[in-house]
């Protein structure tokens, strides 16, 4: 059952025949995010909060895309946008040609905090979304243990998610949103409460599994060098409300390393990604303060 090699705690990914279903092959067009001239406004008690303002972004199958801006900006209104979680007030949100009217398996979910079943083993978290798609228990078993090897988790499959580190909690919730061979995988923060260490461990882990499954990533984050780190593109959003700024190619070599993170070509777009936030954030201030 095996497809995976693990060395020096890099993952190989050697073969597998569903994992590569949705790749970037010619032909392979599962995962095209579309969202057109979208609002997102919530009615607050003090009246309607604009969240996401005419936000437009297009998302090619395959690309790994990290939205990055200040706290506060709309960020997660915007994905959960692009998963089902809220409606668009104005425009639409299409993946695939689809409107987007409500969550589905096929546009996997990773938040910032595990949102695993306490009360299930990592194998049976893993292995429930595959259950709920009809999948038969030994075949279910056999993803879970697949995806688990995939995340360096196998050992731990008969554990309970609360024995768990942070970081190990995260893995299976990757794990348990890829088990659904999901076209697109969303990403909320799901790095944001792990050490430095820990994090770029799981970076590297994650472009691993990636380079092989090629399916479509937005990335939530307000880390920098986490977006350039692992982006083909960084769409960069505004301050409250949030609209989008910038949409900047990162040209950088696949595979990426820990040491590209100091090369002179990551530190270039750091610095024009670091001055558009700096930018964002002093407006954010000054916003707060004439509010205030
Ligand atoms: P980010 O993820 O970039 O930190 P969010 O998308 O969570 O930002 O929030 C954007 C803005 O919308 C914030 O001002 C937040 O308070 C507000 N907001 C988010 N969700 C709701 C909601 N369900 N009802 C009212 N306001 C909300
Ligand atoms: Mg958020």
């Amino acid at each position: 059952m095996s497809d995976v090699i693990v060395n020096d705690n890099r993952l190989a990914v050697l073969d597998h025949s569903r994992l590569r279903a949705n790749s970037g092959k010619p032909g392979a067009e599962r995962g095209r995010i579309s969202v057109r001239d979208v609002d997102i406004v919530f009615d607050t008690a003090s009246g309607p909060h604009v969240a996401v303002q005419n936000a437009s972004l297009t998302v090619r199958p395959g690309e790994f895309v990290c939205l990055l801006g200040p706290s506060g900006c709309g960020k997660s209104t915007l994905m959960n946008s692009i998963a089902g979680f809220v409606p668009p007030t104005r425009g639409d949100v299409t993946v695939d040609g689809e409107a987007v009217t409500e969550p589905a398996p096929d546009r996997g979910m990773v938040f910032q905090q595990h949102s695993l079943f306490p009360w299930k083993t990592v194998k049976e978290n893993v292995a429930f979304g595959p259950l709920m798609a009809g999948v038969g228990q030994n075949e279910a078993n056999g993803v879970a243990r697949t995806f688990l090897s995939l995340v360096g988790l196998a050992a731990f499959e008969n554990t309970y998610p609360n024995t768990l580190s942070g970081g190990m909690q995260q893995r299976v919730g990757i794990a348990r949103a890829l088990a659904n061979y999901p076209s697109v995988l969303l990403m909320d923060e799901p790095f944001g409460a792990l050490d430095a260490q820990t994090r770029i461990m799981m970076q590297e882990n994650l472009l691993d599994i990636w380079r092989e499954f090629r399916n479509t990533v937005v990335f939530v984050t307000h880390d920098i060098d986490e977006a350039v780190f692992l982006s083909d593109r960084i769409v960069v959003m505004s301050a409250s409300p949030g609209r989008i700024i910038a949409d900047i190619d990162v040209n950088l070599s696949r595979p990426r390393e820990q040491s590209l993170l100091t090369s002179p070509e990551f530190m270039a777009l750091k610095r024009q990604c670091l001055d558009l936030i700096r930018k964002e954030t002093l407006n954010a201030f000054q916003q707060q303060n004439k509010a205030g």
